[in-house]
């Protein structure tokens, strides 16, 4: 719990807040964020918030309601940047990367996974079953069968039209996240206080075979620290990686600063020292008291909060206005 010397130096910052006056409008200042539970994720994601939030309500931990939060746009064949339906690479090919850390510092994750549809129970089934970090392709793909995971075809009509009508041209520009874009990353904090995270996606469009982004990767597209707390990442993965911006975010946050301040300063980092025209980054922080933040290089990032089971869609600020 927050006490009031603190939030009320919170509240001097409310521009950096706008959570706090949505969240405690009319509210007590002891009523200010504390640790219990609440549900944060990239992009529009009501839904996927819904299924966190029940997960919660059942007496599921943080990492059981990120898992089961982000099942839901993995399953849907209109997120076309997540799971079943998303937009296979230029060959083709769906291809999926997903990775999941817990309170203690356990990760999980997979890349290049062909075939099955929930990417991020694999990625809890490497972290839970195996002594490593990181499966991948082939190697992701025989584990996930041999721990009953089911071999599907991911690439719906819809895509395949797409695909094809992008091959009379092929010409590969990625401008990520400027329009709609789904790919997930959710964090999550429990009635114990804990916080997991859980980022999966089908990556870029039409990207080179091969090719993994951010999302998979710990201290890139996610990381959670249970002392201070965690941040995730979408846009455009090779941006991301090469700042580790959300180990970044939280270690910013471990110094000090805020989750909307960490949000800032990481992307500023790719903003000063990367070409980032056209180019879309946008980072999300919760920290241990349930401050949030969140903050992108272009405008047209949002996030969505379910907080004391209101939820709401946030736009978040960006460098570019
Ligand atoms: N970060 C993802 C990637 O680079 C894409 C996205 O978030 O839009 O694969």
């Amino acid at each position: 719990m927050l006490n009031r010397r603190r939030f009320l130096t919170l509240s001097s910052l409310s521009g950096l807040f706008p959570s706090l006056a949505f969240a405690h409008k009319n509210s007590v200042l002891h009523s200010a964020p504390t640790s219990g539970p609440l549900v944060i994720s990239t992009w529009k994601q009501p839904k996927a918030n819904a299924a966190a939030q029940a997960a919660l309500d059942k007496g599921g931990s943080a990492l059981d309601a990120v898992e089961a939060g982000v099942k839901i746009p993995e399953a849907d064949p209109d997120d076309m940047s997540v799971g079943y339906g998303g937009r296979p690479d230029r060959d083709g090919h769906v291809t999926l990367d997903a990775c999941i850390m817990d309170e203690k510092g356990n990760a999980g994750s997979v890349t290049f996974l062909e075939h099955i549809k929930h990417p991020i129970s694999v990625a809890r089934a490497v972290m839970e079953k195996t002594p490593h970090v990181m499966l991948s392709g082939e190697g992701a793909l025989n584990f996930a069968l041999a721990n009953g995971f089911t071999k599907e075809n991911l690439l719906t009509p819809k895509a395949e039209k797409e695909w094809r009508e992008w091959l009379k041209t092929a010409k590969y520009k990625p401008i990520a996240n400027i329009e709609r874009h789904d790919t997930i990353g959710m964090l999550a904090i429990d009635s114990k206080g804990n916080i997991s995270g859980a980022c999966t996606t089908s990556g870029l469009a039409y990207k080179m075979r091969g090719r993994v982004g951010d999302s998979p990767i710990i201290g890139a597209g996610l990381f959670v620290d249970n002392e201070f707390g965690g941040a995730c990442a979408t846009g455009l993965g090779e941006l991301v990686m090469r700042t580790c911006g959300s180990f970044l975010v939280v270690e910013l946050m471990r110094q000090g600063r805020t989750p909307q301040q960490a949000c800032e300063e990481a992307a500023l980092r790719i903003v000063n020292k990367q070409d980032f025209k056209d180019i879309q980054v946008g980072f999300l922080a919760v920290n241990k008291q349930g401050e949030y933040g969140a903050f992108s290089i272009q405008k047209g990032f949002n996030y969505t909060i379910t907080l004391n089971r209101a939820v709401q869609v946030i736009d978040a600020k960006s460098y570019l206005k």
